[in-house]
């Protein structure tokens, strides 16, 4: 067994496929390359984890609000133009 970090290591945390951060040390057989998920290395990955899942779903919700608030920027240019053009339209 050696500890190992580095990047690219997919792993399920609650509904999510997460990227485990790099900096995480868990410890592997350096022959087949087998995870070997401890006490601690069990606590130090559910607390990057969730780090790593919160950052994501603040994303997400920036996205969302961004999405949202551009279509309701839109819909208000939308009826200021409306109005303007019922007041000024004589048809
Ligand atoms: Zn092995």
């Amino acid at each position: 067994m050696v500890g190992v970090a580095r990047a690219g290591r997919l792993t399920m945390y609650r509904n999510l496929e997460l990227e485990v951060p790099a900096h995480v040390v868990v410890p592997t057989c350096a022959k087949c390359g087998a995870e070997w998920i401890d006490e601690a290395a069990a606590k130090a990955l559910d607390e990057a984890l969730e780090r790593v899942y919160e950052s994501k779903l603040r994303t997400r919700l920036d996205a969302a609000l961004e999405k949202i608030l551009s279509e309701e920027e839109a819909r208000h240019a939308w009826s200021e133009f409306s109005e303007f053009r019922l007041a000024t339209c004589p048809s």
